[in-house]
């Protein structure tokens, strides 16, 4: 049993491969975990860093909160399952079974014991005196589980155990590896190409591609929460269906203009809030999802304004549902590729002919939107901003039933336009902005607020829940943006960042350099703008166990902070303030530091010279070559 921890993996290959780029998970105990994406996405690499048998080029990782990166195979506690089960041919299955825990010189009695137990376990008690050939692929594969089950290992690694398997087997083997998980107890994660085996075995499932992380959900949130097409596409069979297309907002709601067909579709406000309302003009390409068991056949109670026309290309009869394919171009000679295809899950025994004109409904409260450009969703699980209309008049801006006037970090000249809340910056209180909670949703460690604050749907990320029922908001306008169209305010930075160089060595003050020192006198320090500072040992030993010395002089590093990791000091890092940013309760500097600004949190006005001094317990290290966070 055990839990992982990974922060800021990556894994660059000596040919120069960025197989795994930036990883970053909690693995909580007697989860499992499966890593899927296709071929070459960096599954393996990133199970074999797990397992010690590849080395990890930069970041942490942890087993039970003990640093491991450099722990040797043997030391981890894990067992691996691959794909070719390489059981000893000459051996009987007892002592293929058996031969690990020998080698670690268990005692007879406690060997047999164990080999005996996960026999049973895995249902192959019969055969433990046959060898491997007299033995199926899946009793092979079954064998190869008993020997790493009798292991006792913390952690199962199993990767892509059941390729090798016919598809009836795989089916079988699958859920006798997840009975075998809850028995068992411990950690498992998993391997595999094959989206339907993520779902059905994972509690928490990690997609990838190329090298990079793209979700990590439950399977039930992958399915209705993708981040991006490259999700919602790789979950979920047959594929969900994608349409480009513009939306414009209407009284009730929006129309979907389909880009490519005559077809016109319209959806209600309340499935849409959590689409921002700028994506509504009519003029930006998006793309939609529909998956094919959210669009129904039309009957005569369909409303009018949500019905697709669609001309039948094809029917497949599963049994248990049938499976239509069609074009949204009823003029398309539907042979051969087109982007207007639609597939429908229908019901089995649906008399359909080739050629045929069918009506079909799409739930539009299924509906997935993404920005076209960047594939990413529009209507993300975890809501990041609101979008408020408003209007200003003499710096006092006008908003949900509210006036308030602007600070003066905030002037803008009188207009009318949006203002933009990040939902972290809505904050239940007890005065301020009326509202009623209409709903409350755990998302990771953090709760989604619904909220109605008059005819307007907002998001607030809170960390604790809050029940339903009549509250006030407060919205925090640092982290607001207003755009009236003509002029525009955007949130404060919470993010600055100055270049550095890192030394290890010993401070000369008399040269103010870093000389070279013995590896037991070395400390690791900053050079930020000429300005030598010792780095604190938790942070220096992270940078050290990524890098050799050599090269930590060789690299750039950028190092940054938020506007509290900062504080203007005595001595430190020289600037020159360009600007005061009032807030009101909150006061910030924006500082010039060579030829980046810095956003500093101060207690009154400052101006002129400064000096700034760094709190590097909150302060990010990134290496600025391959962009590689290593802190
Ligand atoms: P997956 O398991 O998802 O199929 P891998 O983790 O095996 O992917 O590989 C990820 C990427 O790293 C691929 O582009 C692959 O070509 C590359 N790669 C894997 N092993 C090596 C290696 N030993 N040297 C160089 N590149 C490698």
């Amino acid at each position: 049993m055990a839990s992982l921890s990974l922060k800021h993996i990556y894994k660059v290959y000596p040919n120069g491969a960025k197989a795994v780029n930036d990883f970053n998970m909690e693995i909580e105990d007697k989860e499992f975990v499966v890593l899927v994406g296709p071929s070459g996405c960096g599954k393996s690499t990133t199970l074999r860093m797990i397992a010690g048998l590849e080395e990890i080029s930069s970041g942490e990782f942890y087993i039970d909160g003990v640093y491991a990166n450099n722990l040797q195979p043997a030391e981890r506690d894990m067992a691996m399952v691959f794909q070719n089960y390489a059981l000893y041919p000459h051996m009987t299955i007892y002592d293929n079974i058996a031969f690990g825990l020998r080698i670690r010189k268990l005692s007879k009695k406690e060997i047999d014991e164990r080999v005996r137990n996960a026999a049973k376990i895995l249902g192959i008690t019969e055969y433990l005196n046959r060898k491997p050939k007299q033995m199926s692929g899946g009793q092979r594969q079954r064998v190869a589980l008993g020997r790493a089950i009798v292991r006792e290992p913390k952690v199962m690694l199993l990767d892509e155990p059941l390729s090798n398997l016919d598809a009836k087997l795989r089916t079988t083997m699958r859920s006798e590896i997840s009975k075998l998980h809850k028995r068992l107890n411990t950690t498992f994660i998993y391997v595999t190409h094959d989206q339907v085996e993520a779902m059905t075995m994972g509690t928490i499932i990690v997609v990838m591609k190329d090298g990079f992380v793209q979700q990590i959900d439950r399977p039930q949130n992958l399915y209705n929460y993708p981040v991006n097409k490259f999700v919602a596409g790789f979950i979920g069979t047959p594929q969900m269906n994608f349409f480009s297309v513009t939306m414009k907002k209407t009284e009730g709601g929006a129309e979907i203009a389909f880009a490519d067909a005559e077809v016109r579709v319209t959806v209600p406000a309340e499935n849409l809030y959590k689409l921002r309302e700028k994506y509504l003009d009519g003029r930006k390409k998006l793309i939609i999802g529909l998956r094919p068991e959210d669009i129904h056949i039309a009957d005569k109670k369909s409303a009018a304004g949500a019905k697709i026309k669609v001309k039948v290309a094809n029917v497949e009869e599963m049994g248990s549902e049938a499976l239509v394919y069609g074009d949204i171009n009823t003029d398309a000679d539907v042979i051969g590729e087109s982007n207007t295809r639609i597939i429908i899950k229908a019901q089995s025994g649906i008399a359909l002919n080739i050629g045929d004109v069918i009506e079909v409904t799409p739930d539009t409260k299924k509906l997935h939107i993404f920005d076209a450009e960047t594939e990413n969703t529009l209507m993300p699980h975890l809501v990041e901003f609101n979008d408020v209309a408003c209007s200003i008049k003499d710096n006092v801006i006008s908003y949900l039933g509210q006036s308030k006037k602007l600070p003066a970090a905030m002037a803008c000249p009188d207009g009318e336009g949006y203002i933009t809340i990040s939902s972290s910056a809505v904050k239940i209180t007890t005065d301020g902005i009326k509202a009623s909670v209409v709903g409350c949703e755990q998302i990771n460690k953090k709760y989604l607020i619904a909220l109605n604050a008059g005819e307007k749907r907002l998001y607030c990320l809170a960390d604790a829940p809050c029940a339903v029922g009549e509250v006030y908001i407060d919205i925090d306008l640092k982290h607001a943006a207003i755009d009236t169209g003509d002029f525009r305010i955007d949130p404060l930075s919470t993010q600055s960042e100055l270049d550095a160089d890192i030394r290890v060595g010993r401070y000369d003050a008399a040269a103010n350099k870093v000389k070279h020192a013995r590896n037991s006198e070395a400390v690791c320090y900053t050079q930020i703008n000429g300005v030598i500072e010792e780095l604190p040992d938790s942070l220096a030993s992270k940078i050290t166990a990524n890098y050799t010395r050599r090269e930590i002089s060789k690299r750039k590093f950028r190092i940054t902070f938020s506007p509290y990791g900062v504080s203007i000091s005595e001595e430190g890092i020289e600037g020159t303030v360009e600007k005061m940013l009032d807030y009101g309760d909150e006061k910030f500097a924006l500082v010039k530091v060579g030829d980046k600004s810095v956003i500093v949190s101060v207690g009154g006005d400052v101006s002129g010279k400064v000096h700034l001094s760094l709190d590097y317990d909150k302060i990010g290290v990134t290496d600025a070559r391959n962009d590689i966070k290593i802190v």
